[in-house]
């Protein structure tokens, strides 16, 4: 550290130039997050002093937080589901596990069950609290395996694990087959939906072929929403709904103060500012709003897709999201090749010979145009220096 400090100008100088390497959003095609609306800015700015972890002091902003959670819950068919703001789908899928495992402290070695394509987050949560885990069978949609769940099933299982979405392909678990087996063995189910919250009830208004995976399915005991992914709300923003009080009060942790409710989240000192923005972008956008972004965003995932079928490429699956993956040789040298040029394009370690491509609020049919046009500058590329290679002259 300096003897003295460096006056105010040089340091945001030095914060400026190191955030000029940040990418643009506009070469960004990999990210499930975007740039926040500007209401949740403003928002996160004007609340960012606050602290969550004293609601004494913070009584406004705990309303706020509250105001969040009740819109989330009206989203996803939780009337009255108590929750939390967090500071992400991880916190969010760690909480829901220990209610799980809380909830059954009859079980020495408590187990869960999730499927293959479940989100390494899960794994933080099995490491944290010494779980034991099986992993359930996909189908060839990606989608997990309801009678492999079942089949999992044994004395020492505290719960079920199902995604609504999952980031990296963006397939959509059948929840409610999921949930009637819970229901049959009364285990604990968590949908985690921190990418499709956001996307499929708005495209179930759109009239489009989504499933339910809420609380309207009896036997869902618990959900994870991010509202700093498809929310559009400023990081960190992640939503941790419980179905009932019960449930919710199973992560409770008293303080030693009175007066100061238990604390629900792994976070103790933890800012309102997140809560406060999504709170924003929520109440400002409202149904209509989502709907038509939603909408905005499957129409360039069908554009994009017709593209590359045009061109020939395969795509290993049917998007049911707003995640592209489409079948190249050298997709991880294309990776390298957009890099180069600022372009920010993604590659799942499951499909190493496929680039994944997210369609977020940011991304523009523009966007969409220039990328192909560098997809086929790359295969022009590469077909004619193979024929160099060869000692074809190229023309
Ligand atoms: C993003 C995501 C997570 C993790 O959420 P963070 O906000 O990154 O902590 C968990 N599950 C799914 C399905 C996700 O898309």
């Amino acid at each position: 550290m300096r003897e003295h400090g460096l006056d105010k100008d040089s340091v945001l100088q030095n914060i400026e130039d190191h955030l000029a390497k940040d990418a643009a959003w506009n070469k960004v095609l990999n990210s499930i997050c975007t740039e926040p609306l500007a209401i949740g800015k403003e928002a996160f700015i004007r609340s960012i002093d606050t602290n969550l972890g004293d609601v004494r002091i913070f009584r406004g902003s705990s309303e706020l937080e509250h105001k969040a959670v009740r819109l989330l819950a009206s989203l996803l068919g939780g009337g009255d589901s108590p929750g939390n703001i967090v500071s992400g789908g991880t916190e969010a899928n760690v909480l829901a596990l220990l209610a799980a495992k809380k909830r059954r402290p009859d079980i020495a070695s408590p187990e869960i069950i999730i499927p293959e394509t479940a989100h390494f987050s899960l794994f933080k949560a099995i490491h944290l609290m010494g779980l034991q885990y099986r992993i359930a069978k996909v189908d060839s949609r990606f989608k997990a395996d309801p009678a492999s769940i079942e089949a999992l099933i044994n004395d020492n299982t505290v719960a079920i694990l199902a995604t609504a979405g999952t980031s990296e392909l963006g397939s959509v678990d059948p929840i409610e087959a999921i949930a009637q087996v819970a229901l049959r063995h009364r285990v604990y189910l968590h949908v985690d939906a921190a990418t499709g919250g956001f996307i499929i009830p708005f495209a179930r208004k759109l009239g489009m072929d989504l499933p339910a995976f809420d609380f309207t399915l009896e036997g869902v005991c618990s959900i994870t929403v991010d509202p700093h992914k498809y929310g559009l709300a400023p990081i960190p923003a992640g939503g941790i709904l419980f179905r009932d009080r019960h449930i919710q009060q199973l992560v409770s942790v008293d303080s030693y103060f009175m007066g100061i409710p238990g604390h629900m989240t792994m976070l103790g000192t933890r800012n309102g500012a997140g809560a406060a923005a999504a709170y924003a972008v929520m109440e400002h956008l409202g149904l209509s709003g989502y709907m038509e972004i939603t909408e905005r965003n499957f129409e360039l995932t069908r554009y994009l897709v017709r593209q590359l079928k045009d061109r020939g490429l395969r795509l290993p699956l049917e998007p049911e999201l707003n995640i592209v993956l489409f079948e190249m040789d050298g997709a991880a040298q294309f990776l390298r090749y957009c890099e180069e040029r600022g372009w920010i394009v993604s590659v799942s370690k499951r499909f190493p010979d496929a680039v994944r491509i997210v369609i977020q609020r940011h991304v523009t049919h523009g966007m969409i145009n220039q990328f192909l046009s560098l997809l086929d500058r790359f295969v022009e590329d590469r077909k004619s220096a193979g024929a160099a290679a060869k000692g074809v002259p190229s023309s």
